[in-house]
């Protein structure tokens, strides 16, 4: 059963599996098909348990074969609602800062805007000073100087590196 959400997005499949982490069979998982401009066709799947509260959420961009692609993008006031589909095969590199987050198991895909990037690199540079303790003086500073540059105060360059072209900071055509 198609039913339509709005013109460019259709809930293609809905049906309820047992939990993997629960066992529960209140797993429910969502198939969405999505049109996102300049982009192209993804299928979006949310999936997320009424038992436990489980979530799971995946992104497969349709079409043709991408080739390997890497994007830069200047963090500026003016962009930070620039849209960026990133997959989980997609490293994230900030120079100016010495940061590089590369795919790793437990590594998301998603769709967000750089403003969201930022704020998820923040999220988990906040998670690892937990964790490491040697480290979370430099943390900090590097949580400081992504804070600023969300702000306009500080020019960083955020490098998108996907082995599967999967990724794509959406410039709008203007
Ligand atoms: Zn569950």
């Amino acid at each position: 059963m198609v039913k339509t959400l709005r013109k460019s997005k259709h809930i293609l499949n809905s049906f309820l599996i047992n939990c993997p982490v629960c066992g529960e069979k209140n797993f429910s998982v969502e198939q969405v098909l999505d049109e996102i401009p300049y982009f192209g066709e993804v299928l979006e799947t949310f999936a997320h348990c009424k038992s436990c509260g489980y979530k799971a959420h995946d992104i497969l961009p349709l079409g043709e074969n991408k080739n390997p692609k890497k994007q830069e993008i200047e963090v500026s006031k003016d962009n930070l609602g620039l849209r960026v589909v990133k997959s989980k095969y997609c490293s994230i590199e900030i120079p100016e800062i010495g940061l590089k987050i590369t795919p790793g198991p437990e590594s998301e895909s998603y769709i967000s805007n750089v403003e969201g990037v930022l704020d998820r690199v923040i999220d988990s540079l906040k998670r690892i000073s937990k964790i490491k303790h040697d480290k979370e003086k430099e943390l900090k500073k590097q949580i400081e100087k992504l804070n600023s540059a969300k702000e306009g105060k500080v020019k960083l360059t955020i490098i998108f590196n996907d082995s599967t072209g999967q990724s794509a900071v959406i410039r709008k055509v203007k």
